[in-house]
């Protein structure tokens, strides 16, 4: 199966190890017609705004709305806020996810951190995972189809998803633990709508 990685800014090299582990054909997005033929991409972590303005500079920014019609694209910080509809500042955003974010919720870098939970859709379930905030996002509301996936100890939410679009507050490709890579290739795989 082809799987893309947006690879303009951010740590897509960390992707491209954990699909390649998997034994997905991994191939790096620069230009829209890299897209053809994929079945979903990833959009790394990074630095959003950054992200946003190469992605309007490459003509990326519609060419993967338009491919989030029908594909599946994971985003994981930077990229969950660029998948968003709204993030309380101007800056592009591909606006495909019915989901409001709060940038650098956590903090600056000094209180980026890390913690084990219990992520019950993964498989196998068990153990928990180690999720890895690196000045991350929360994600403050979901709603008409976008579903919360994943919520800290105090509440508030971490992953989000609707249909074949999935955000991550989180770097699950900083870890050697391949299960929401696979969880993603699956949702890739999957026919159903976004
Ligand atoms: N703080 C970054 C932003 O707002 C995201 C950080 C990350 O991707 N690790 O774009």
């Amino acid at each position: 199966m082809k799987i893309g990685v947006l690879a303009l800014q951010g740590d897509f090299r960390e992707h491209r190890i954990s699909l390649e582990k998997l034994g997905a054909d991994v191939s790096e997005v620069r230009h829209p017609e890299q897209l053809e033929g994929l079945r979903g991409l990833i959009i790394p972590g990074g630095e959003s705004t950054t992200i946003g303005k190469l992605m309007v500079a490459y003509g990326l920014l519609d060419a993967i709305r338009d491919f989030g019609q029908t594909k599946a694209i994971w985003g994981t910080c930077a990229g969950a806020i660029l998948l968003s509809k709204d993030v309380g500042k101007r800056q592009p955003l591909l606006e495909l996810m019915n989901i409001t974010i709060q940038r650098n919720a956590f903090g600056r870098q000094i209180d980026s951190f890390e913690i084990d939970l219990p992520v019950p859709f993964l498989t196998p379930s068990e153990p928990d995972y180690h999720l890895t905030f690196i000045r991350g996002p929360i994600i403050t509301e979901a709603y008409g189809g976008a579903q919360p996936l994943l919520s800290l100890p105090d509440g508030r939410v971490i992953a989000a998803q609707q249909g074949k679009l999935l955000a991550t507050s989180f770097h699950p490709e900083l870890t050697d633990d391949l299960r929401f890579h696979r969880y993603f290739l699956e949702m890739a795989l999957s026919e159903s709508e976004n």
